[in-house]
């Protein structure tokens, strides 16, 4: 019997994951460097994880996306998990490894770096305080990346103070909580200002944060990519400020899971955005 190659399969694990742009992105790029392979949305609920997740190599999945709400589960069903992932206490890609055990890992924080350094070149993460606003899983990412590129402190406002809370013990002394309801004092000297946030999102309320004491040389963005300019990045830009919007952080994030799967380390460039945009 001849023993054909398979064509490599990948996806995003979510539930719901219809609306996940993760699928276009994917075949845009497959398409654009002429690979084999393709790139499937697998709505899964939770109960049925740990036995789907097992079941997809045979099938030939060499990986997959994670995105809500299995982002911390999937850590229980991983044989491997890079440092970067624990730290965060969630993945959001899984390798499926010839020996057959799971490598998980979370490039999250990575993409949200990478995202502002290609927007905003002359971004110094060490010239000053940062200010996050949410302490959800993404903003997990976002601190433990902003720690690791040298932010001398960030100012952590969330809603539910327990959450900042527990994050601040997870990650040290670097993160001081503040109140969510006083946190439009953090900003007059803040060099990095970062909406974590699910506010600002279309079909959910605006974040409303009076800016008026913004710094003018901040650097802020927003994880929030649809709409692609929030009214929080509206605002900050009339003032003078550099502002990142979401967007790119999700192309950045996806291109290691990308290379692992297809064997090509995919661009993230304008002509990316825009297929993305018009999928
Ligand atoms: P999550 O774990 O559910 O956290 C949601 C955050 O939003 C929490 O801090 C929550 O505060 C806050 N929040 C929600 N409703 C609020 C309200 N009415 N008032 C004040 N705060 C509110 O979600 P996540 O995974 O961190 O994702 C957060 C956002 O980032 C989402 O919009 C997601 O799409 C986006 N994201 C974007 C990328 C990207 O690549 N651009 C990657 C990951 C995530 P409480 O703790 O008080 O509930």
């Amino acid at each position: 019997m001849t023993d054909h190659p398979r064509i490599p399969l990948a996806g995003v694990i979510g539930h719901p994951v219809a609306h996940s742009r993760s699928p276009a992105l994917h075949a845009y790029w497959l398409r654009r460097y002429g690979l084999k392979g393709h790139y499937i949305p697998i709505d899964m609920a939770p109960n049925d994880l740990p036995d789907l997740i097992r079941t997809l190599p045979r099938l030939g999945f060499v990986g997959l996306n994670v995105t809500i709400p299995h982002k911390e589960s999937i850590l229980h069903i991983a044989d491997i998990i890079t440092d970067r992932a624990a730290l965060i206490g969630a993945a959001n890609t899984l390798i499926f490894r010839k020996d057959g055990k799971i490598h998980a890992d979370n490039t999250d924080g990575s993409g949200f770096i990478a995202n502002i350094r290609q927007s905003a070149p002359h971004w110094q993460p060490s010239a000053g305080p940062a200010v996050v606003f949410g302490a959800g899983g993404a903003a997990r990412a976002v601190v433990a990346s902003l720690i690791e590129v040298g932010v001398p402190e960030i100012r952590l406002a969330n809603r539910t103070r327990a959450r900042a809370d527990a994050l601040r013990s997870d990650f040290g002394a670097k993160v001081v909580v503040h109140e969510w309801t006083q946190a439009a004092a953090l900003l007059g000297d803040a060099a990095t200002v970062v909406n974590t946030t699910s506010l600002g999102m279309t079909g959910k309320p605006e974040f409303r944060m009076p800016l008026a004491t913004l710094n003018p040389r901040a650097l802020v963005t927003d994880l929030v990519y649809t709409p692609l300019k929030t009214q929080f990045l509206i605002e900050a830009e009339a003032l003078g400020c550099t502002v990142v919007d979401g967007l790119g952080m999700l192309l950045h994030q996806a291109a290691p899971g990308f290379e692992r799967w297809f064997g090509q380390r995919p661009e993230v460039d304008e002509e990316t955005r825009r297929a993305v945009l018009l999928a």
